[in-house]
């Protein structure tokens, strides 16, 4: 094969045209190392041209800085005509590149006695593509044997940044969720490379919007930051690009078109494309999500059936108070009518007519919130008057047995399109409420009035009493839902009546709110339309 002496002394081999046209890199080098061959896909596999790369030292050329050395020992194995590590073997290595980088090949070599000595022949192609299909593969099975196994969401979630993070080499590796309560997003879960330390990087939550995590949710779609350092809008970008990370892609975890939340890795270097990263991301993202929906209706199962379970609970005992009251009382009236006195006797008819109308309300409410599923909650609006709604509910409370203060600042009139019966009953349920759970000594205040352009009323409820603690407010208008509060008093209620109430309010086309207030006490803030001009 040889036939020359190239410029720098060295000995050239004329590539035969089969060589110039393979796919296949082929390098060839003799017993001192320096490259005597080199074809056309050699120089677009390891960017030297052939010019470059005759007469250099094969391990200058393509083995990575870091094991150079090594390089030189194998080169005298073979020289010496053992056969080293490489010699007459099929084996994958990472190679070097001219720009720096390195391009993991699959190669033999061989050697062949020529007229001046032993020539070293290698044939290789780059793998960067079938190794990035396989530990595309690695972490997709990881990703999918961490979510089946997980006995919890957070528990999954911790698998699949482990799994994303480990298998793809990324430092930093996370899962972020929406929380719509508290209107933010939280970090699920975290993997972090051993031996990183991620000072202010480490938050964990975020405002809509803000960081990769929060523009990914705000926008649903996979955003990129080539360069983290350079996005100087972004507090944690600059965080992350303080401890070496450089690079960030974040995909969407939906639920339909719901966006559930963002999984988002930084690395400190590019080493796949980014549509290739994003299709891989959005694939496991679309896992996560349908997960994530499998888990919550095996959540909202479990809860139903909770539910159920407190609800008979619930009724239960509701029922068997007032009964047990209403019982005892009667009886005692027929057993003993004559021995007592006429003012025994009508504290023993309060007890029955007072039980009885518990009893009465708790059968409505739970026949409203029967017919509030079914879709069947009826509303017959007629003008009417809210201070006069306002004015019968107050009377109508029931003979307070503890010194409370109730006061009224209403006009003399507020128009209203809407049904009164209806409004007295939401009336009533939070003025019973603010009653209920004030305890003796402090005071209740219903305000009411039209707002500047007259086009809403607003009318408020407020108490001084024990309060509902921040945390719980986002809960107050489910079904059953009862504050720490209340329970811990051991007040009696059933959770209904809140539920009820925001229906029919809603049914108006206003609204009902908890006031974010300071404690103590309870306001509730109505707002409802006037009626039309
Ligand atoms: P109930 O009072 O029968 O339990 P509601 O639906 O009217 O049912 O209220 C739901 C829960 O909200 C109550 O159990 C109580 O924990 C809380 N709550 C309602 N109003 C007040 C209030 N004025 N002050 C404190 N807690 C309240």
């Amino acid at each position: 094969m040889s036939d020359g002496i190239g410029d720098s002394g060295a000995m050239v081999l004329n590539q035969p045209a089969v060589l110039a046209a393979a796919l296949e890199a082929y390098v060839a080098f003799d017993a001192t190392g320096r490259v005597v061959a080199w074809n056309p896909a050699a120089e677009s596999t390891f960017g030297y041209s052939r010019e470059q790369a005759l007469g250099r030292s094969i391990e200058d050329l393509i083995v990575r800085p870091q094991a150079r050395e090594a390089g030189k020992v194998e080169l005298a194995m073979l020289a010496g005509g053992l056969p080293g590590l490489t010699r007459d073997r099929r084996l994958q290595w990472p190679a070097w590149h001219a720009d720096g980088h390195e391009v993991p090949i699959e190669m033999t070599l061989t050697a062949t006695d020529e007229p001046d000595g032993q020539i070293f022949h290698i044939f290789a192609h780059d793998v960067t593509t079938a190794q990035r299909a396989s530990r595309f593969a690695a972490t997709e099975a990881a990703v999918a044997r961490g979510l089946a196994e997980a006995d919890s969401a957070t528990a999954a979630a911790a698998r699949v940044v482990e799994a994303l993070g480990t298998q793809m080499g990324w430092p930093v590796t996370e899962l972020w969720a929406v929380d719509e309560e508290r209107q933010l997003l939280t970090c699920l879960a975290r993997h972090v490379e051993p031996g990183r330390d991620l000072h202010d990087f480490a938050v964990e939550t975020l405002d809509p919007g803000v960081a990769l995590p929060g523009l990914v949710c705000a926008d649903g779609t996979p955003h990129w930051i080539p360069d983290l350092g350079a996005d100087t809008g972004s507090v944690r970008s600059l965080a992350g690009s303080r401890i070496g990370l450089r690079v960030a892609i974040g995909v969407p975890v939906c639920k339909g078109r719901q966006v559930l939340g963002a999984l988002c890795v930084y690395g400190d270097r590019v080493e796949d494309p980014e549509d290739t990263l994003r299709g891989l991301l959005s694939g496991l993202a679309a896992q996560i999500g349908q997960y994530l929906e499998r888990r919550r209706s095996e959540e909202l199962a479990i809860e139903l059936a909770r539910t159920k379970d407190e609800f008979l609970a619930m009724v239960t005992h509701e029922l068997r108070n007032p009964l047990a009251s209403i019982t005892s009382a009667a009886g005692l009236l027929h057993d003993e009518l004559d021995g007592l006195s006429r003012d025994e006797q009508r504290h023993y008819l309060r007890t029955i007519v007072r039980n009885a109308e518990r009893l009465s309300v708790m059968a409505e409410d739970l026949l409203d919130l029967a017919r509030l599923e079914s879709g069947q909650l009826a509303i017959n609006p007629t003008t009417t008057d809210l201070c006069d709604i306002l004015h019968e509910s107050m009377r109508g409370l029931p003979a307070l047995d503890k010194d409370l203060t109730v006061t009224a600042h209403l006009p003399d009139r507020l128009p209203l399109y809407a049904d009164p019966v209806r409004i007295r009953q939401v009336a009533d349920n939070l003025l019973s409420n603010a009653v209920k759970y004030t305890p003796a000594g402090g005071t209740v205040t219903v305000t009411a009035t039209t707002d500047e352009d007259r086009h809403r009323i607003v009318w408020t409820v407020a108490d001084t009493g024990i309060g509902i603690p921040a945390a719980e407010r986002p809960r107050l208008f489910r079904r059953f839902y009862r504050a720490s509060t209340a329970l811990d008093r051991r007040i009696p209620g059933t959770g209904l009546g809140l539920v009820i109430a925001r229906a029919i309010i809603e049914r108006h086309q206003g609204t009902i709110d908890l006031l974010d207030l300071p404690a103590p006490g309870t306001t509730f803030l109505i707002e409802l339309p006037t009626p039309p001009p």
